[in-house]
C-alpha cells in the first residue's frame, strides 16, 4: 500500500472519533446542563447548552467567544471520572482553556467560565 492508497482509504489521515456509546458503554441515560459565562463568573446572562445521551457533548464544550483561540472546557475528563467512580450526579466547572488575542503579539487568558450540572443513570 503506497501513501496515496492510505490517504484514499482514510486510515492514514483521519482518526475516527469514538462514538459516545462506545466510549461510555455503562451510561444508560445522561442529562447535562452547561452554563457558559463569557463575561466571567458575574455574567448574569449565560449561554445555556443541554446535552443528553441522544445528543451527547463532545470531548470539549466549545467556547462561544469569537476572539478566543482553541477555547473550550474538557467535559470528557469529568464524565470519565464520574463513570470510573460510579457517580450519578455532579456539579462541575472550569475556565476556558483558550486564549484571547489582544493584538498582533499579545494574548490574555480567556475568562469564559463553564459550569455544568451532570446527571448520569447507569445501565
Ligand atoms: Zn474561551
Amino acid at each position: 500500500m503506497d501513501r496515496q492508497d492510505k490517504v484514499n482509504s482514510g486510515t492514514y489521515v483521519f482518526a475516527q472519533p469514538v462514538p459516545f456509546e462506545k466510549a461510555f458503554p455503562s451510561i444508560k441515560s445522561l442529562q447535562i446542563k452547561v452554563e457558559i459565562r463569557t463575561g466571567g463568573p458575574m455574567d448574569a446572562r449565560p449561554d445555556v447548552r443541554y446535552y443528553t445521551s441522544q445528543n451527547p457533548p463532545g470531548e470539549y464544550v466549545r467556547c462561544p467567544r469569537s476572539s478566543c483561540t482553541d477555547g473550550g472546557w474538557c467535559i470528557g475528563d469529568v464524565l470519565r471520572e464520574m463513570v470510573a467512580k460510579g457517580e450519578t450526579s455532579r456539579k462541575a466547572g472550569g475556565i476556558c482553556s483558550g486564549q484571547e488575542r489582544m493584538n498582533r503579539s499579545s494574548f490574555r487568558k480567556c475568562l469564559t467560565l463553564f459550569s455544568a450540572n451532570i446527571t448520569i443513570e447507569y445501565a
